[in-house]
């Protein structure tokens, strides 16, 4: 089958790989019908993340077509139309019963290294490296779904491909962080990152029932999405003071709730932001928190800050001073997705959740090299790429 497959940094390209083939009694194997790009496949692509060997399969988000069951797979047959969860549970560990599903202790069969770098085994994820388990990713014409009755759902009829794609991840991840982060009726949240999962984030948050939502980011078309189909008020950092302004608009009182949807890459201005870009470019520091730090110090006097964005490893200058004096809730993680995936589908299912719009291209598999560097410069109004292999 064709797949994009990470060659080295900054290099992909589109080969012909083994078809996945079923490896234990709970697998399907699932024909891909759209996949999509994320934020965090950048930090693959540019080995920051340093797990990845030549070869190795990009994609996490992805819908398709089940072709082929294991001999255990009960909740699903061949035909069904699904979008599968980014990451792999097995549905019945602690973690799992306690919907933490990305924390799943048995979906991850390469242990070791995550045990080394974080005191405990990560979850499984697809297309991931070998960090994450090793599982082949979504860039592909198949993939095998392990665990498919906890991670594979069936899309509702009236829900369309280019919406239920969105489901696999940008989706339950943006929604998460708007409900762990504790968004409640009136609040007001800040969202930092207007990708799609800042985009999304700020849409949870209204359906939450916030009353404002403040997003930050320095690309125009990317705020102007922002404000008009989740109906933000945006503020371009690159042009204003974010914390200055953010004070301002909330009568000196900060955001309730902080979601920062950037990650380890992130850009800013001014010296912490200069200091942060050397130490990245020297590899003295494996994370950029520059959202991070911005977010914490935006946050009211007990509020809540919480990080969605994909961090590996260290940071430098953590403002733990201002999380502990502002009696702030800290919280981070990556997406249960299997707890707010039905969920999810029916909102869209009624029209109330749109997320379409996020793939401003579409576009065949083999051009998945130039789709990605499209992507990672943000050229051509790109928010997200997706491909219909
Ligand atoms: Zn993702
Ligand atoms: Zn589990």
């Amino acid at each position: 089958m064709k797949a994009l497959c990470w060659k080295g940094v900054n290099e992909l390209s589109v080969d012909t790989v083994p078809d996945p083939q079923i490896l234990n009694a709970q697998d399907a194997i699932v024909r891909v019908t759209m996949t999509a790009t994320c934020g965090s496949d950048l930090h693959l692509l540019d080995g920051y993340f340093p797990f990845m060997e030549s070869g190795d399969v990009l994609g996490h988000e992805f819908i398709g077509e089940i072709v082929e069951t294991g001999p255990e797979v009960r909740r699903h047959e061949v035909g069904d139309r699904v979008v599968v969860c980014t990451f792999i549970g097995c549905g019945r560990c602690w973690y799992c019963e306690q919907q933490l599903f990305s924390l799943c202790d048995n979906a991850n069969t390469n242990p070791a290294i995550s045990e080394a770098l974080w005191g405990f085994p990560a979850g499984g994820c697809f297309g991931f490296s070998l960090v994450f388990g090793g599982f082949t990713g979504s860039h592909a014409e198949y993939i095998r779904v392990p665990y498919v009755d906890h991670g594979a759902f069936a899309i509702p009829d009236g829900v369309d491909d280019e919406n239920a794609l969105f489901a696999s991840d940008t989706a339950p991840t943006g929604w998460m962080g708007a409900e762990l982060g504790g968004v409640q009726p009136g609040d007001v949240v800040a969202v930092w990152g207007c990708g799609a999962v800042g985009q999304m984030a700020a849409r949870a948050a209204f359906l939450l029932g916030a009353e404002r939502v403040i997003a930050i980011d320095r690309y125009p078309d990317r705020l102007a999405m922002t404000k008009r189909h989740a109906g933000a008020e945006v503020l371009n950092y690159e042009q204003t003071d974010v914390p200055g302004e953010l004070h301002e608009m909330t009568g000196g009182r900060g955001a309730d709730v902080c979601i920062e949807a950037v990650g380890s890459e992130a850009h800013g201005t001014g010296l912490t932001n200069i200091h942060d870009q050397v130490k990245h470019k020297l590899r003295l520091q494996t994370d950029r928190p520059t959202a991070v730090r911005q977010a914490i110090y935006s946050c009211r006097k007990g509020g809540s800050v919480f990080v969605l964005g994909v961090f590996g490893g260290f940071v430098d200058k953590f403002p733990l001073g201002a999380v502990y004096m502002k009696g702030l809730t800290f919280r981070a993680a990556p997406q249960h997705g299997q707890r707010y995936i039905p969920m999810l589908l029916d909102r869209m299912a009624i029209g109330e959740l749109q997320t379409a719009h996020y793939a401003t291209h579409v576009l065949p598999l083999d051009q998945g090299p130039q789709a990605y560097q499209m992507f990672k410069n943000k050229s051509d109004g790109c928010v997200r790429v997706a491909f219909r292999p």
